[in-house]
Parts: structure tokens; sequence; C-alpha cells
């Protein structure tokens, strides 16, 4: 790939101006060296970087390290990916799927290329964007709820007992909003009507928040979803075929994409099935900690929280229901923040810290202060760095 993208503007950026000398000359490397594909995730051996550069390979680990999150390295599979790679280089979808095709011949095992694929989504649907047909709101609801009715339980098989219902009604000042709008079947909301739950006697729904591009997602992933969603709304087949026709574009239907995918099938069942519920299916600790957020002061719910926060999950895997509580205690003693802006900023850098913690702080001591990496993640003009990053500044 002879020509790439690389921002100017990259020299007066925050992070990489706390950058070294080393770090920075490896980041440029990594962007313009000749193994690096056209999505910017490759193989590519610390041998080569070190004959490359003559950057002294021993350092290479914890360099290579130090540049995340903007460059993430899998020591197992010897892949670099440079992040917003692909976002830098031209739009077009001959060299988006150019990309993917890049993909499959360096043979990407799928549980690193499905973050890749998250991360890219919406250049990746940008393929075919005429093409793309969302699901409404009253179609990402049902999915959300598992096809149960939230007040009775009972699982709704057609599309004649499905009512998207207003937990607080709209003549009673109730938003349209995920965490207003529950599954209720046709009898449950018949008792409800304009009454809040309490007064029709009815158990009071505590739904989760959501967003349609989750129920995209699963559409896309969960075929048994997709089968008892299509009972329900067959008229909406436009729906699914626009999804597994974007997807078919940069991924199932590329010829070489079934040999590389045989390539690392072995695990491959098992690796899907985690990724679909990362994003898709809230496991118990995502479901308790996106309770709690919303309880937070400071915090308002809205429906980029779910993906705000798996954002922060996959960026940072430690991030669990222990290291949420941890952070919250912490701060807790602390002046509220006014916004919850400032609370996603506060586990992020809880998350820096400890993984800074982590990487040895022995290590950090030994460098002079003012070359420590300062983890500022976005680059300006680069687009979000992530799905948290616009939050990013209180
Ligand atoms: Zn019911």
């Amino acid at each position: 790939m002879p020509e790439r993208g690389f921002l100017t503007e990259t020299w007066d950026d925050d992070w990489f101006q706390v950058l070294s000398r080393d770090q920075r000359y490896l980041f440029i490397y990594l962007w313009t060296n000749n193994h690096c594909n056209q999505a910017g995730l490759y193989q590519l051996t610390l041998a080569t970087i070190a004959f490359e550069t003559k950057l002294n390979k021993a350092e290479l680990p914890s360099l290579l390290k130090s540049l995340s999150p903007k460059v993430e390295w899998y020591p197992e599979q010897n892949l670099i990916w440079v992040k917003n790679f692909l976002r830098h280089q031209t739009k077009s979808p001959k060299f988006i799927i150019a990309a993917i095709r890049s993909l499959d011949n360096h043979r990407i095992p799928d549980d690193i290329r499905s973050p890749f694929e998250l991360y890219n989504e919406e250049l990746l649907r940008g393929i075919a964007p005429s093409e793309h047909v969302s699901p409404t709101k009253r179609e990402c609801v049902i999915i959300r709820d598992d096809f149960l009715c939230q007040y009775c339980g009972k699982e709704i098989t057609n599309a004649d007992d499905y009512e998207m219902d207003h937990i607080t009604p709209i003549t009673r000042g109730g938003k349209e909003n995920y965490l207003n709008l529950v599954t209720a079947c046709r009898s449950c909301n018949q008792k409800k009507l304009d009454k809040t739950p309490q007064e029709a006697g009815l158990k009071i729904p505590t739904p989760t928040p959501f967003h349609g591009a989750q129920a995209t997602y699963i559409l896309r992933n969960n075929e048994a979803v997709r089968e008892k969603w299509l009972t329900i709304f067959p008229d909406r087949y436009k729906v699914v075929e626009s999804i597994l026709i974007n997807i078919s574009q940069y991924c199932l239907k590329i010829p070489s994409r079934a040999g590389a995918s045989s390539a690392s099938s072995s695990a491959s069942a098992d690796k899907e099935d985690r990724v679909v519920k990362g994003k898709g299916e809230l496991s118990a600790d995502e479901k308790e900690i996106i309770e709690r957020l919303v309880k937070l002061k400071g915090w308002q719910a809205d429906e980029d929280d779910v993906a705000w926060h798996q954002g922060l999950r996959s960026e940072f895997p430690g991030f669990t229901l222990a290291e949420f509580r941890a952070c919250v205690d912490y701060h807790s003693g602390k002046p509220p923040p006014k916004h919850k802006g400032i609370w996603k900023n506060r586990f992020r850098n809880w998350m820096i810290k400890k993984q800074e913690f982590e990487k040895g702080g022995k290590e950090l001591a030994k460098q002079p202060k003012q070359q420590r990496l300062r983890p500022i993640t976005h680059i300006p003009g680069s687009g979000p760095a992530g799905p948290e990053s616009e939050e990013d500044v209180p």
C-alpha cells in the first residue's frame, strides 16, 4: 500500500506531545511501515520491528503497551492494531472492502476481528448506506425485553399480543425513552391503560437502558432472536435483509473469508457467543452496573450509557462490577460531580491508573516525569476515539 493518511495535527496533539522520542517514533512507524494493511490491523513480529526501526527488541513490549489505547498489541498473534488507522483513510467503499479483505489475508482471529468491526461499525455500515433500514423503537424494546411481558412474564409470540407500554403514561408526563418503555402483553396492557403500574396493581418493571445499535447487533448475530422477531414483525423483513446485506458486503460473503475463519474455527463458536453477549445481551454484572449508574449523583441516564459502558469494558477488560464499586466508593467521599461526563472521566481515569499500576509502577518511576504517558486518547480531528470519548472532557 503505497500511500496512506496520517494527520499532520498529530504533532500538536496532547496525547502525542507527552510521548517520549521512542514512543513517537514507534507510533509513526506503526502507521507508515510497509507491512501495514488498509485496515491498520496486521501481523508484525518484534524481530521485524526491531530490525526496521533499530529500536532495542527487549524494550519493544513495554513501548508497544505504552501506546495503548491508540495502538493495541496482541503479542500471542504478533498482531498490531492501529486503532484510528482506517478512520483516517479514504471512506470509499472500495477501500473499505479492500481493508476487510486484507484482514482475511492476514488471518485475523475472530476474537480480535470482532472488536475491530465494532470499533469501525459506522464506517463499515457506510458501505451500503442506502440499503440500511433500522428497526423502530417499538421493534427494539421487545428485543431488549427478551420477548417477555415485563408485567406478567408471559412470552410474546405474535404481533397481536405485543404492546409497547409506557410505564408512566405519556398523558401523565412519561417519556418516550427506553427507561420508560417496556414490552407488555395485550391483557396486561388492557389492565393498565392510562394508569401507573402501582395504580393498576401490576409489578413495577425495571427496564435497562438500550440503544438501537444494540438491537441491530443482536439481530445480526443471534439467529434465534432474529427468527422470533420476524414472526412478530414478518413485514419488517427489510430490516433483517438490510442488516445481512450490510454484513455480507463487508464480511460474510467476501470469498476468502470462509478459508480464514475455518483456520481459526476451533474455539470460534464460544468466542462468538462471548462477543455477542458483550454487545447484545448484558451479563448480570453489566446489568447491575448499568442499573447503579443511573442512581449515581449527576448521572442522567440516556440510551448511550450502554454503548459507553461497553466501550469502556472492551478498552479495559478489567472494568468489572468490583472495580465499578471500588471507584464509586472512593469518590463517594468527594464532592458529587455536576454531570455524568465527570463520572465517566472518573471511571476512565480509575482504570487508566489501575492499568499503569499493573504495568509496573517501578518502570514508570524510572522515567523522567514529563516523559510519562499521559492518558489522553483523542487526536484532534480524528473523530471519536471510542464510544466514550465525546464525554471525556468534564
Ligand atoms: Zn402480561
